[in-house]
């Protein structure tokens, strides 16, 4: 039966480091993905495939932008803090 443990502590690590990793290039909380893929393994490494990137509302348009963009594509305003 260790074995079988091992496999599943195994995928949850890899499950974690995934999501953290794909939270991270989706401008999304990589740390609290990275908790959610220890603690449910792949499930929620498939909702964060299908989730886009991070969206906010910029600061001059209030048109929702990339998280991860420095200009809003809208109305070109530089976007404080990123
Ligand atoms: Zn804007």
């Amino acid at each position: 039966m260790d074995t079988i443990l091992g496999i599943v502590l195994i995928v949850l690590l890899v499950s974690g480091a995934i999501a953290s990793g794909l939270a991270e290039s989706k401008h999304r909380n990589a740390l609290a993905w990275l908790a959610l893929g220890l603690l449910g393994g792949p499930f929620w490494v498939v909702v964060l495939l299908f989730l886009g990137p991070a969206r906010v509302a910029c600061s001059a348009c209030r048109k929702k932008v990339d998280a991860g963009a420095s200009i809003c594509p809208y109305c070109r305003t530089e976007r404080a803090g990123g």
